[in-house]
């Protein structure tokens, strides 16, 4: 897999199966040794469950679990630290990866309970856990894609947060957050990272808000897979103050015109219908949805949230689903399906970020 690629696949019924698939898709076997020291990094920010929009999937890490094992690596730990004040064992619970860990046989680590080292990069010196930096060959970082209310958003490079003592999960706070994520990334740069956007939350890294956007998103560069997450949350790659700085470490590339995209199970796209619950429902009153898919509908409640944040009009009329195919209409069409109408926007789906911008183009009726 090249640096450059990033590959998407579509779904919410079968997660296992989509992470299984995704592995696969990327030849990841081809890049271990049988001996490989294998960590998986999942985001267990606060002890609750995946649907509520804060925390990894149990069935992401449990097809990678398999994809692996199947080939005979064993040499695998799951390991993570809670937010300073949450405990992770009972992240470790309440979120599936205690009895996942015993279906698979490996193991739970704790980085709470871990020693540190110090390393320096970009001008800071950071206190770093122990096990992911110097005892794993290869770290496959699980963040969640949601919105963050002081970064805009966490994704690859804020997961990485979790590898750190708690000390230093504090001295981020105090040194703005923005350039330690950015040293810390160039520290501990994860070989891979898959990306759980079946359902993050809209606003807040601690759930609470869960937008369906069924997919899972893969790749080499967390970087790119970074700036490729915020267009689907409504932002460019310039609006995460950490990741331009990250691109100027080296660590890796915000360009996404150099990326190449590939689509897995596009036909799951069109499966799942979206309803719009709590904060969403509220952002829902302003479009008349029919039969609209929740990659679509779920990046749309996500541009409506941004345009909400800028303090920007929202327009009226706004529409969106497949029930508008072959017809017309004098509303803004959101997507492909509504090709018919005057005004709409190309794409099945398009980001948050074109329909954010799409939008706050459109003139006062
Ligand atoms: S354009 Fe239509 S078919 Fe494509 S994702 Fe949107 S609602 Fe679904």
């Amino acid at each position: 897999m090249n640096e450059t690629d990033l590959h998407v696949i579509y779904g919410s019924d079968n997660i296992s199966r989509m992470a299984y698939r995704l592995m696969e898709a990327m030849d990841i076997a081809a890049e271990l040794r049988p001996d490989t020291r294998i960590a998986l990094k999942p985001n267990f920010v606060v002890p609750k469950p995946a649907d509520s929009g804060a925390t990894t999937h149990p069935e992401v890490a449990e097809g990678i679990l398999q994809y692996l094992t199947e080939r005979g690596f064993r040499d695998i730990t799951i390991m993570e630290s809670s937010w300073a004040g949450a405990d992770t064992k009972t992240s470790f619970r309440v979120c599936g990866y205690e009895a996942l860990a015993k279906r698979y046989g490996v193991s739970l680590y704790d980085l709470k309970d871990d020693a540190f080292v110090e390393r320096q990069a970009g001008g800071l010196t950071l206190k770093v856990c122990r096990k992911p930096l110097l005892e794993t060959d290869y770290l496959i970082n699980l963040p969640v894609l949601k919105a963050h209310c002081q970064t805009n958003l966490t994704c690859a490079l804020k997961n990485l947060k979790g590898c750190l003592p708690d000390s230093e999960k504090r001295h981020f706070h105090a040194l703005g957050l923005m350039k330690p994520i950015a040293c810390l990334s160039r520290i501990l740069r994860p070989a891979l990272t898959i990306a759980d956007a079946i359902c993050g939350d809209l606003t807040f890294e601690e759930g609470g808000h869960p937008v369906a956007m069924d997919r899972l998103i893969g790749g080499r560069d967390p970087v790119l897979l970074d700036s490729y997450g915020a267009e689907l949350l409504g932002f460019s790659a310039g609006d995460i103050g950490y990741l331009p700085l990250a691109e100027k470490l080296g660590v890796g590339s915000t360009d996404l015109t150099n990326a190449t995209i590939f689509e897995h199970q596009p036909e799951e796209k069109r499966q799942s219908i979206f309803r719009p619950s709590g904060v969403a429902r509220s952002l829902a009153s302003h479009v008349t949805a029919d039969a609209a898919c929740s990659v679509c509908y779920g990046s749309l409640i996500h541009a409506l949230q941004r345009l909400r944040d800028n303090g920007t009009r929202i327009p009226q009329g706004i529409c969106i689903g497949q029930g508008f195919r072959g017809k017309t209409g004098d509303g803004i069409g959101i997507g492909s399906c509504t090709a018919g109408f005057a005004t709409h926007l190309k794409g099945c789906p398009p980001n948050a970020r074109a329909m954010a911008d799409f939008l706050a183009r459109q003139p006062a009726k």
